[in-house]
């Protein structure tokens, strides 16, 4: 059996991966796509101490990291179920979806999230190109111009006011009658000069010149109308999904499904512990996310050395 298993890939798995390694003791990594997140990102320009990047090249240098370590990698494998130790101290089990059946001591799981897509024409195509998901990411890039942005929930309004600041014109456009956002975001939103706000307003594509983004077309609900926007970038702001399908019923979750940990990573189960997006950790980022990492493995360390092998 392992010490400390880690199921997940990205940046929060690969730090968690190399502080348990350097502990001199048996440590797994289980990833579905080993790189996480950022294998989908062009440029990163917010992880301090490295002025720019990509994101395929950030996931290599993360691989390569751990791979200086004593640790099995096991890619493209996807954990399936967690069955917690029968006894304290006891072997947690992981399923793959393989068949196969990993036991470690403890476990940090760094399985990170996904963001909820529109699904609408040119999304998918200019994804990277204008269409972009993150504002503490891809604001900057947008400098002096103008951007949409999609979903009038507390990310979205909270979007549109950061993006405020950065770009030259904002369009908000909700879906439902109203902006769902807290009234102390709806009433900053509504100060600003360079925000308009559409309710009621279905987007339908994200239009572009074959290279980037160029506009956006929404239907006005109420009416029935068609409008078209011209603007150059679209942050889609509907929902970031953890990836904790699989651990539905087995540890606790918040109501957004994100594993509940206290201030050492530890989850409701014992000897589990989680790091990332996956999380309840605030603000979903690459420097957030490995702090994280590194952080459960050592919260990991810590109760293997307090906790008897039965
Ligand atoms: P993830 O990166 O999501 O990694 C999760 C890992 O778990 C992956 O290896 C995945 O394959 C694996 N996994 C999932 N489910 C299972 C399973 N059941 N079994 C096994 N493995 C599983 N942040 C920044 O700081 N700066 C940026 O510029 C930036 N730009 C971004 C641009 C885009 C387009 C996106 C999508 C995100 C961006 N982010 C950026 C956010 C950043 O990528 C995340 O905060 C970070 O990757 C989170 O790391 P993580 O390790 O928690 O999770």
């Amino acid at each position: 059996p392992y010490d400390m298993l880690v199921i997940g890939g990205g940046p929060a798995g690969a730090a968690a991966a190399i502080y348990a390694a350097r502990k001199g003791i048996r440590t797994g990594v289980v990833a579905e796509r080993f790189g996480g997140q950022v294998l989908d990102t062009l440029a990163i320009e917010n992880f301090i101490s490295v002025k720019e990047t990509e994101g395929p090249k950030f996931a290599a240098a993360l691989e390569q990291h751990v791979r200086t370590y004593d640790v099995d990698i096991m890619n493209n494998q996807r954990a399936e179920k967690l069955v917690p130790a029968s006894q304290p101290g006891g072997l947690v089990e992981v399923q793959l979806a393989n068949g196969a059946s990993l036991k470690s001591r403890s476990i940090v799981i760094s399985t990170g999230a996904r963001w909820r897509n529109v699904n609408v024409p040119g999304e998918a195509e200019y994804k990277n190109k204008g269409v972009a998901y993150c504002p503490h990411c891809d604001g900057p890039l947008f400098k002096g111009k103008r951007v949409a942005v999609i979903g009038g929930g507390n990310s979205g309004v909270e979007a549109a006011i950061d993006l405020a600041g950065v770009v030259e014109h904002v369009t908000l456009l909700e879906f439902a009658d109203a902006l769902r956002a807290d009234a102390v975001l709806v009433n900053k939103l509504n100060s600003l000069p360079n925000v308009v706000v559409h309710t009621r307003a279905q987007t339908t594509e994200i239009t572009g010149d074959g290279q980037k983004v160029n506009g956006l077309s929404y239907t006005d609900r109420a009416t029935g109308e068609k409008h078209h926007v011209a603007l150059e970038g679209v942050f889609v702001q509907i929902g970031l999904v953890p990836n904790t399908e699989w651990l539905k019923g087995v540890i606790e979750l918040s109501r957004f499904g994100e594993i509940v940990v206290d201030a050492k990573g530890q989850t409701s189960v014992p000897g589990v512990f989680a790091a990332g997006d996956v999380t309840t950790v605030p603000f979903k980022q690459i420097i957030i996310a490995t702090g994280d990492g590194a952080k459960a493995a050592l919260g990991a360390f810590d109760h293997l050395i307090r906790t008897p092998v039965p």
